[in-house]
């Protein structure tokens, strides 16, 4: 039963980074609260992402969980475990992909910059192509901004060896943040799978990131 939906998916996705659209965009009609393909999905906000198109999804087949950098947070876990446990789903699909901004800050850099240094304020800018303005104020939250580990990049840098390598290392972060949750099952007859992806957005396509892989070797 799980871990079905992610082939057929890849197989969308080839049809969609070829110029056909899978998605459907009108109103279906009524609908059950519970996502009828079983999936959610976790991705990156990224303006240039339309994860109902690249994965030929239709209104009601999955829940879509974004944030900056399609990230595993405290936050995408809570959404999670409410998918799987009250609504049904029993597959878990994570995306990053190429050119992410979180691959160009660090964690202290924006919050050195936001608090007000000036050293981080020129870097931030610099990084950016914008004058970045310090709020020049402490704030207890947000607690981590979860920029991608290892050495940065431009911003909207091309996609490289290394910059695939940070990524890789990010989707098996949070694939090891899922499956090691005491509340997420990922055995028995209540077994939850996940598979992880990279967005190439120059290309359109997914490729898949193989998991475990190498672990702690970024940064
Ligand atoms: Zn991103």
């Amino acid at each position: 039963m799980a871990n079905k939906m992610a082939d057929r998916y890849l197989d969308n996705n080839k049809q969609y980074a070829s110029g056909q659209a899978v998605h459907k965009p009108n109103y279906p009609g009524k609908q059950p609260i519970n996502p009828a393909k079983h999936v959610a999905v976790v991705a990156c906000m990224d303006a240039r992402i339309d994860v109902e198109d690249l994965l030929g999804l239709q209104t009601g087949d999955a829940h879509i969980i974004r944030n900056a950098g399609g990230v595993v947070t405290d936050d995408a876990i809570r959404c999670l475990i409410i998918s799987h446990h009250l609504l049904n789903t029993n597959e878990i699909i994570l995306i990053h992909h190429t050119r992410c901004g979180m691959l160009a800050f660090t964690d202290d850099l924006l919050k050195a910059g936001l608090e007000g240094d000036p050293a981080a304020e020129n870097l931030l800018a610099q990084a950016t192509s914008r004058s970045f303005t310090s709020c020049k104020k402490c704030a207890s939250t947000p607690s981590q901004f979860h920029a991608f580990r290892g050495p940065l990049e431009p911003l909207d840098a091309p996609r490289s060896t290394a910059q695939m390598e940070r990524l890789e290392w990010d989707v098996r972060r949070g694939m090891s943040s899922i499956l090691n949750h005491p509340w997420i099952p990922t055995s028995g007859p209540d077994a939850v799978a996940v598979r992880g992806f990279i967005y190439d957005v120059d290309t359109g396509k997914l490729e898949e990131v193989s998991y475990p892989g190498p672990m702690g070797s970024i940064g």
